[in-house]
């Protein structure tokens, strides 16, 4: 049997359904199962995804040659369905064309509405409906969308006016008008002969009459935009593969443009924001597709419950919303009960939220799409939740649900209460995305990316969003924007992000070319600090202070889950009590890894370090030494302290003793004097220490072998500190870690230090503590020779970062100056210092594992690396078997579910 391309749904049937969204596309995929649930869908067709891939490997004529036959006869299915003829003005069947992924890419891909039109089907159209208005609608939205998206006229940035909007903003400005509502059919009939004008200008060649020649158009105009520059930085940002490639959706149009009985919108079965279990949504009266989201009009609530909350939060009294702005349910109640009937056969259908666009068509009620809603952190935690205890999904399905990278949103920071109370409120907007944000106000996202880069926090202020600024939300603290309600793009795209987002602050006046916002009888001009509460809507002025979040509830009962399920611990990487503490209240078990040298910047430290270095000799080293040590030990006892009952492995000094000595003359002057050296010697000294490549150069165990004291004295600090600690009745378990191991002999030779040290401590203490001795394995000799290091480690701790430098041959402190440009050029999907590199890199650590376990199958087995943190990395390790993930204490919730999440797929 040939390869079948296209699937149809239409009147309660599909070929396809939702189990099928890889081949069909998510939007396909449900548009097929809503039919077969029996919902009123208008019929179609969906092309598959295979053929995106076919289309960028053989080209456009190739693939409509492949397609041609099975295109033609689904047209003729949704034809026998609706009764209605596609390139006949008799009866003519005006379809959309949808693209639709398998991951929903929100505003990324570009739809065409009311193909099909040309002037003999309008007229028609106009006499068998009756209302040469709403033909007249269709017919320019038809040629205005058709235009940008098929025949390129949309432009390239946002300095350049759409062609089709200075048109109508001409001519409302000639009528006196502000809605495009307010346009008679006169009016119409002129912008579609200017539109088509202005096609002709930009193309060279008349609009196409030809409904065929346009469907054609539109179907590769969809493939095309997989392609397209916004849909490449969406699928960067969210890991989409690019094989994964989009489906086509053609589809009968149902007007929701055809007067006051008609409507379009969009609904969520629960509250993406907060995940409060309430059916809510907006919508439009007569008005079509993207009208509700784009912010032209003020959408209107579903509900009357969510209406009266809404004109609350406006400042809009009871009278005035009844009149000017009320519910569907006030408006069309059947309608809006048969929808709240749907919402809530699909949500338990899915057993998750969902998100449905619908229209209206003279009082008729059509559902075009639905699919499971993006949300906040803290909804995404409740509505799992909320469900697990409905008994609508298991505790594993539970888990699976969560996107462990969105736990951190729950780990922030919210505003201080009090502080809040006195906090000036300037504006008040929707409460798009919650969260706390205060940063300085920037207006273009370009401007928001450049003060990034300088660490500088900015609110980015816009009258409104589109998909031309991800780049500049995705580096700021918060979006305020003047227009567009909960479903504008600026909404949708934070919830996404996890950003705090307050949309739809109508009362602010936004100047984009002065670089001012007017607030509360203030202007604000870039650089200005302000405050947003996500939760709320209120926008402050100033800087408002925050304080922690409190973390029982759902969040506690989600940790609870993860440590039910998961077989790999969780430890962090700390190298201060308090920095352990805090790791530990998020779940940490251990320490992975505590970094010594950090401590030997503290306060007078340095100064002893520095004595130790610039000695000439061993004596002078072992009285400096003799200096730090009562510092070191009582750093560990508070590390010990604060981890009571779990392993702390601690990593013996690893950096280049460059980074210890002073550069500048006028320190290195003051350094001589204290140490009653010439600066000449010093200087000679510092230059004596300089490396061509320090980060391979003397570090690691080999600054421990070539100066044993240095080993001697740590050793014997953290042993003390631990006998110490036991006595006073904490349960302690010291691991010393030697860093940068690549041969046998090496960890042999420092081995033997520690062991003997160890000894002489519990000699002259007359008791001792068990302990153990292990090593990083970051050096691709390491992993290579791990049998004979495990000979005599009792641990091993990769050291991702250090032996993705090493395997990649990339230094991390260089790396991200052509990093940058290999993932926009598809050389690398993610940069490896993130995520781990599974091919290469996961292979010395797999191999690592193997060997070292070969040797001595109770080896303990853990990641320090920076990957220890992220969720794909976390997976990967906990599929190895390793013991454990050590990560900064924020990611510690983030790896515990990741970790959960891989010992359930298992
Ligand atoms: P996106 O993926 O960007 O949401 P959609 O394909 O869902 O794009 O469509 C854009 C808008 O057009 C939505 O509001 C949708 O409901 C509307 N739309 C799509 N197809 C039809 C149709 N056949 N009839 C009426 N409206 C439609
Ligand atoms: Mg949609
Ligand atoms: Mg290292």
């Amino acid at each position: 049997m040939p390869m079948k391309r296209v699937y149809t749904f239409g009147d309660g049937k599909a070929e396809g359904n939702a189990e099928m969204r890889n081949l069909l596309g998510g939007k396909g995929a449900n548009l097929a199962e809503m039919n077969l649930l029996g919902m009123p869908v208008p019929p179609g067709f969906t092309i598959t995804t295979e053929v995106c891939n076919e289309y960028t490997l053989k080209g456009r004529d190739a693939v409509v040659k492949l397609i041609q036959k099975e295109v033609e006869d689904a047209i003729a299915h949704v034809e026998a369905l609706t009764g209605k003829k596609f390139d006949n003005p008799e009866n003519p069947l005006l379809v959309s064309v949808r693209s639709g992924a398998r991951a929903s890419m929100p505003g990324m891909m570009d739809t065409v509405l009311n193909l099909g039109m040309n002037d003999a089907t309008v007229a028609s159209l106009a006499e068998k409906s009756g209302n040469p208005r709403f033909a007249w609608d269709s017919y320019r939205r038809f040629v205005q969308m058709y235009g940008d998206v098929v025949l390129g006229m949309k432009p390239k940035s946002k300095a350049d006016i759409d062609p089709f909007e200075e048109i109508m903003d001409k001519m409302k400005e000639e009528k006196g008008v502000k809605l495009d509502t307010e346009l008679d059919v006169e009016d119409l009939q002129n912008l579609v002969k200017q539109f088509k004008a202005a096609v002709k200008d930009f193309t060279g060649k008349d609009f196409p009459d030809s409904a065929w020649e346009q469907l054609w158009g539109g179907i590769c105009a969809v493939f095309d935009s997989w392609m397209n520059e916004r849909a490449i930085l969406y699928r960067r940002m969210n890991q989409i593969p690019e094989e994964w490639g989009t489906a086509v959706n053609v589809q009968a149009m149902v007007y929701g443009n055809m007067g006051d009985n008609s409507a379009t919108g969009v609904a969520f079965s629960r509250d993406a924001a907060t995940g409060e279990n309430m059916f809510n949504g907006e919508y439009l009266i007569n008005a079509q597709g993207e009208d509700v989201v784009a912010g032209i009009r003020t959408p209107q609530q579903i509900t009357v419950e969510g209406s009266r909350r809404w004109a609350n939060l406006q400042g809009i009294s009871e009278q005035e919303r009844a009149e000017k702005y009320p519910s569907l349910e006030e408006s069309m109640p059947t309608c809006a009960a048969e929808l709240i009937a749907i919402a809530n056969r699909l949500e338990n259908y899915y057993k998750d939220m969902q998100d449905m666009e619908f229209t209206i068509q003279d009082g008729k009620l059509w559902m075009l799409q639905t699919r499971n809603g993006k949300r906040t952190g803290a909804a995404m935690v409740k509505i799992a939740m909320d469900l697990l205890r409905a008994g609508e999904i298991d505790e594993k399905t539970t888990l699976l649900r969560m996107e462990p990278q969105k736990l951190d949103e729950l780990l922030h920071p919210v505003f201080d209460k009090s502080a809040l109370k006195r906090a000036k409120v300037v504006a008040k907007g929707l409460p798009a995305s919650p969260g706390a944000a205060a940063g300085q106000v920037v207006f273009s996202a370009e401007e928001a990316e450049a003060w990034a880069e300088k660490k500088k926090k900015v609110i980015l202020v816009r009258i409104e969003t589109s998909p031309e600024d991800l780049r500049g939300m995705a580096v700021a603290q918060g979006i305020l924007t003047m227009r567009g309600g909960m479903t504008s793009h600026a909404a949708v795209v934070a919830r996404g992000m996890g950003k705090c987002c307050v949309s739809g602050a109508g009362e602010i006046k936004v100047d984009y070319k002065a670089k001012t916002v007017d607030m509360g009888g203030k202007t604000y001009k870039e650089g200005d600090w302000i405050s947003l509460n996500g939760s709320t809507g209120e926008v402050y002025d100033g800087q408002v202070p925050t304080t922690e979040p409190e973390l029982g509830g759902d969040f506690g009962a989600i940790m609870n889950l993860a440590a039910k399920y998961t077989k790999t611990l969780v430890r962090t990487n700390a190298d201060t009590p308090r920095d352990a503490k805090q790791a530990r209240s998020f779940g940490a078990q251990g320490i992975g890894l505590c970094r010594t040298e950090h401590m030997f910047f503290e306060g007078d430290r340095i100064k002893a370090v520095r004595e130790m270095i610039l000695s000439s000799d061993v004596d002078g080293r072992r009285k400096a030494l003799a200096k730090l040590l009562p510092m070191q030990r009582a750093d560990f006892e508070g590390i010990f302290e604060a981890m009571d009952g779990y392993g702390v492995t601690i990593r013996l000094l690893d950096p280049p003793l460059h980074e210890f000595v002073p550069h500048q003359t006028a320190t290195q002057k003051e350094l001589a004097s204290e140490m009653g050296l010439t600066l000449e010697e010093v200087k000679a000294k510092v230059d004596s220490l300089e490396e061509f490549n320090p980060m391979l150069g003397h570090r690691g165990c080999r600054l421990g072998i070539t100066y044993p004291e240095i080993t001697e004295m740590q050793t014997r600090a953290i042993i003390e500190a631990a006998l110490n600690m036991k006595a006073r009745g904490i349960d302690v378990h010291p691991e010393i870690m030697i860093p940068l191991v690549g041969t046998l002999k090496e960890i042999q030779n420092q081995a033997d230090v520690i062991n003997i040290t160890a000894a002489k401590v519990f000699e002259e203490r007359g008791e001792s503590v068990p302990y153990k001795v292990g090593t990083m394995i970051e050096v691709p000799r390491a992993a290579l020779t791990a049998d004979q290091i495990a000979t005599v480690a009792d641990f091993f701790s990769f050291g991702t970062n250090d032996l993705t430098q090493m395997t990649f041959g990339y230094s991390r402190d260089d790396a991200p100056k052509f990093l940058k440009f290999y993932k926009e050029h598809g050389i690398i999907k993610t940069d490896p210092f993130e995520v781990l590199d599974q091919e290469g890199v996961g292979q010395l650590v797999r191999m690592g594992v193997e060997k070292g376990r070969a040797t001595k199958p109770e080896l303990k087995v853990g990641i320090c690396g920076e990957h220890g943190g992220e969720p794909s990395s976390v997976k990967f390790c906990a599929k190895l078997g390793m013991n454990y993930v050590s990560c900064s204490p924020y990611r510690v919730p983030i790896a515990r579910v990741a970790a959960a999440q891989a010992a359930i797929e298992e």
